[in-house]
């Protein structure tokens, strides 16, 4: 099957997780070297995005630029739970990513990284790596 679930406990309102060696596990688990790799996320307010590991002031700033563009608190916001801002954060993330797999390692640039991005914590969440050969 080739197809992993993880859980996640997140502490905070809103905060990025590297997940990368979760993934690196499964490829190892898997035994695949060359294929497609699939990261969902099967949240609402919640995300998946690949970006840079090196000077975490990136996520701090990644949080901040999302929470001026979408304020946690809006008066003119409708919907009944209170958590619009992490809907609109989470479709801007996306569901998922796609990495490439080659001779058992994933391709990425210098400082790249996939996150699991939370936007409507504390909570309890999952995410899926499905890993394919080819
Ligand atoms: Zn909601």
């Amino acid at each position: 099957m080739n197809l992993f679930k993880h859980s996640l406990t997140i502490n905070k309102p809103q905060n990025m997780i590297k997940i990368t060696n979760y993934i690196r596990e499964d490829i190892e688990k898997s035994g695949i070297k060359d294929g497609i790799i699939v990261v969902f996320c099967p949240h609402t307010t919640a995300g998946i995005t690949i970006n840079e590991n090196a000077d975490p002031d990136v996520v701090h700033d990644l949080i901040y630029g999302f929470e001026k563009t979408y304020p946690t608190h809006d008066q003119n916001y409708r919907h009944f739970e209170g958590n619009s801002h992490a809907h609109m954060k989470s479709s801007t993330m996306g569901a998922s990513q796609t990495l490439i797999l080659q001779e058992g390692k994933i391709i990425f640039g210098t400082w790249q990284d996939v996150y699991f991005c939370e936007f409507d914590g504390p909570r309890n969440r999952t995410f899926y790596v499905k890993i394919m050969e080819g």
